[in-house]
């Protein structure tokens, strides 16, 4: 599984939690770019804490790499997950519905792609609306 591909149709190369890991692991595309200093560092969707989460739990039972595979998705519980206060929550049917058309490599490539700064490419989390390495305003993408 890809660690930039949550179960519950989450892109995480995208996410502050997963950029502090990847700072601290030294990965170059990470190094550069700013998180808070309490942030959280991401352990994957396979983490021992992580063990409880819901669609960790159903993917598992479902034998499912995605819930973009599951028979039942999209299901009330990836319906309610979208509906939930965090913005970046309300793409996840349409990633899903995306990873099914596609494939899970197809649509990192497009992620990879859609979350780069439009002027220098670098890579950005979703709420960044200026590059941390060009300065570049960048619009809201979710
Ligand atoms: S039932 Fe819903 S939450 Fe569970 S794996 Fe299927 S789509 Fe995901
Ligand atoms: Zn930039």
């Amino acid at each position: 599984m890809s660690r930039y591909m949550a179960y519950c149709g989450l892109y995480c190369g995208a996410c502050c939690s997963m950029i502090t890991k990847e700072k601290q692991e030294g990965v170059p595309s990470a190094t550069a770019m700013h998180t808070e200093a309490d942030e959280q560092p991401c352990m994957g969707c396979d983490a021992e804490y992580q063990k409880d989460c819901e669609f960790v739990l159903c993917n598992k039972t479902h034998g499912t790499e995605s819930c973009a595979f599951c028979p039942e998705f999209p299901c009330e519980m990836i319906t309610k997950f979208k509906d939930e206060v965090w913005e970046h929550h309300q793409v996840v049917l349409q990633n899903l519905f995306r990873i099914r058309e596609a494939g899970i490599e197809k649509w990192l490539e497009e992620q990879a792609e859609y979350w780069k700064c439009p002027a220098c490419g670098c890579r950005t989390q979703w709420y960044q609306t200026t590059c941390t390495q060009c300065g570049e305003k960048i619009e809201r993408r979710i």
